[in-house]
């Protein structure tokens, strides 16, 4: 499922340049916030989600309202990078 940013968030911008492939991660206001279209949860990228690694305050979590499969998540990765290969599955 997509990741999104809880109101517990302190706009330290740790986490938008961890989301260097993708780019789900931009400011917002209040705060920082996550596309659900372009988040797969790291899928395709990375082994685990890494903007979860990088704050300060835990405030990247999985949306429960947007649940998907890894095929779907690999499916949605391939939609925002036609033509390439994922890195890792
Ligand atoms: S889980 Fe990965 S793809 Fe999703 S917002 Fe975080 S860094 Fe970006
Ligand atoms: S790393 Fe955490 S606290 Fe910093 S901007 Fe991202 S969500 Fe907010």
């Amino acid at each position: 499922m997509a990741y999104k940013i809880t109101e517990e968030c302190i706009n330290c911008g740790a986490c938008e340049p961890e989301c260097n492939i993708n780019h789900a991660i931009a400011e917002g206001n209040p705060v920082y916030v996550i596309d659900h279209a372009k988040c797969t949860e790291c899928v395709g990228n990375y082994a685990t989600p890494r903007c979860v690694e990088v704050c300060p305050v835990d405030a990247c979590v999985p949306d429960p309202g947007r649940k998907e499969t890894k095929e779907q998540l690999l499916a949605k990765w391939r939609r925002l990078h036609p033509g390439q290969q994922p890195v890792m599955t």
